[in-house]
């Protein structure tokens, strides 16, 4: 039974998108997108309104693996309660090293309705979460829109936050502007032809640079409440890889000199070979302790001062 939420954590300002003027001409420019989709930058122009799939092979309604209170994630995101995350399956990118290989290649989910959607929102919320966090939400972004109304009926004014891997549409992050209160982009490489050998995707440093300005223009620098917990803002997870094949340094610059040396970014150490990455050396091992000393000292060099865990 969902339990009441009334005083058990400050209530928070209502979010400017409740009753936003705007949201349903939104829902409808993103569905129009979708019909030679081009919800993100690949484009495939496949139409997904009569269930056709591109590379993302995602169709019209949206399919998750699972959701729930996270304790996993950043620091800000999880405080006492937990994240409450809604984990999408598949992908618009294609990485020979995923560690969620089975919900983003192998497709395990299921698909539910939009209003199922919105009421998974609002279980969440009912949860005591912190914060809604749409895992991978880039190619069924139209379908979060398009579920939000239901759930801001019912109550819904937690922060949102867009998990997501950087590769992402201007287009389309305008029309998330002022409804996502917190972005968390990765920054997977910065060498576009790293990214293409590996993501299977020709351009994913000039288009995640640009997606992470833009995403950063809109919210800013992270913010954190009283608690520690946050409330708006731009967050960056960045994997250290092997042999340096993330660009760290190159990455990191940009970071600090085009996007906000006060950037809260996650430098990750777990990195691990998995799915195709035996395949693929120099991804075959794990990374060393000297390379992820390396990618913070880089890190630390290039200004960047609010980093995750340290
Ligand atoms: S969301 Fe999927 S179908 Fe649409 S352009 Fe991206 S990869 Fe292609």
């Amino acid at each position: 039974m969902p339990r009441s939420l009334e005083g058990r954590f400050p209530t928070r300002e209502r979010p400017t998108w409740v009753g936003h003027v705007g949201l349903q001409e939104r829902i409808e420019t993103a569905y129009g997108l979708l019909e030679a989709c081009r919800l993100c930058p690949r484009r495939c122009g496949v139409n997904r309104l009569k269930g056709e799939k591109g590379f993302c092979r995602s169709g019209l309604l949206p399919i998750i693996s699972s959701y729930g209170p996270h304790f996993g994630e950043e620091r800000p995101l999880v405080g006492l309660r937990g994240s409450g995350t809604i984990f999408f399956t598949h992908c618009n990118l294609g990485c020979v090293f995923c560690q969620n290989y089975d919900i983003s290649h192998g497709g395990h989910g299921r698909e539910i309705s939009l209003e199922q959607l919105a009421d998974l929102m609002v279980e969440l919320q009912e949860e005591g979460c912190h914060n809604l966090n749409f895992v991978t939400p880039t190619h069924f972004s139209a379908q979060i829109l398009a579920a939000l109304p239901q759930a801001i009926a019912q109550g819904l004014n937690l922060p949102l936050v867009y998990n997501c891997g950087g590769y992402e549409s201007l287009e389309v992050l305008g029309l998330l502007e002022g409804l996502f209160d917190i972005y968390m982009p990765d920054l997977k490489f910065a060498d576009s032809q790293i990214g293409q050998a590996y993501c299977a995707v020709p351009d994913y440093f000039e288009v995640a640079r640009e997606a992470l300005k833009e995403m950063h223009r809109q919210v800013g620098d992270l913010l954190m409440d009283e608690r520690g917990i946050a409330q708006r803002g731009l967050l960056i997870r960045h994997l250290v890889l092997p042999n340096g094949l993330a660009g760290t340094q190159e990455a990191m610059e940009f970071l600090a000199h085009e996007v906000s040396r006060h950037t809260y970014v996650n430098l990750m150490d777990q990195y691990r070979p998995c799915y195709e990455a035996s395949r693929h050396a120099p991804l075959n091992r794990r990374i060393t302790r000297a390379e992820f000393e390396e990618a913070l000292r880089i890190t630390q060099q290039a200004g960047l001062y609010r980093l995750d865990g340290f």
